[in-house]
């Protein structure tokens, strides 16, 4: 049986035409550890992919390896070091209270549940599925960012507009085996055809079936 949304597309054709598409399907933030992949989570915020792998890359990965490591520099040290990727008196502070709870709670490594995950600041249940899957290969939720949100709501796989409810939607639809992919399949499906401000929906292979296809929408114009 197809499993399908309340109106859109059918989720194995999603799946299939998008692991085509974007293969292999990889997070787009560069990381070697599951604590790099946290920092540079809190980084993203209100900041570009490529901003923060290269201060990453460049300044904090050579740098930084524990988390001792990013406790062991001054305040003003950390702001200087990821003072490009934007608000970097807030996230300095944010990495250095992960980074203490880290050490003190949970021994410098990266708990590996969503419960305590989202117990470390800045950490929502969002970050926290993207860590479980991206780092420890565990499945525990659909992180909803802007793109998964939007894309969701266009190939018609919810209706809801709150992130929890299409999270819900869309661990209905898909076997739990595949959470881990969806998030970033729709992510680079968003940047690269199916943008917030332009639909190429011309060039896009969910043309002729997506309910929000401004192709179809021009044709229906058409014929009246
Ligand atoms: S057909 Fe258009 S609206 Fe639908 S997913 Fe493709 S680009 Fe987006």
């Amino acid at each position: 049986m197809q499993r399908r949304g309340i109106f859109g597309v059918p989720i194995r054709r999603v799946l299939l035409e998008l692991r085509k598409l974007y293969h292999p399907p990889k997070t787009f933030l560069h990381f070697r550890t599951p604590l790099d992949l946290l920092i540079a989570t809190i980084l993203s915020a209100q900041c570009t992919d490529v901003r923060v792998n290269l201060v990453t890359r460049t300044i904090l990965y050579p740098k930084y390896r524990t988390a001792r490591d990013y406790l062991d520099v001054s305040r003003r040290g950390l702001e200087r070091d990821i003072q490009t990727c934007g608000f970097y008196r807030t996230k300095a502070k944010n990495i250095q209270k992960m980074c203490q709870l880290l050490v003190t709670r949970f021994r410098g490594k990266v708990p590996q549940t969503v419960e305590e995950l989202t117990e470390l600041p800045g950490v929502g249940r969002k970050t926290a599925a993207i860590i479980l899957s991206a780092a420890f290969g565990k499945n525990e939720g659909i992180a909803c960012d802007t793109h998964v949100i939007r894309l969701s709501q266009r190939l018609g796989l919810t209706r809801h507009h709150d992130p929890k409810k299409i999270e819900i939607d869309l661990m209905r639809l898909l076997p739990r085996r595949q959470w881990g992919v969806i998030n970033p399949l729709l992510i680079s499906h968003g940047r690269a055809v199916c943008t917030a401000r332009s639909r190429k929906c011309d060039l896009c292979v969910f043309q002729k079936e997506c309910p929000s296809s401004l192709t179809m929408e021009r044709k229906d114009l058409a014929q009246k």
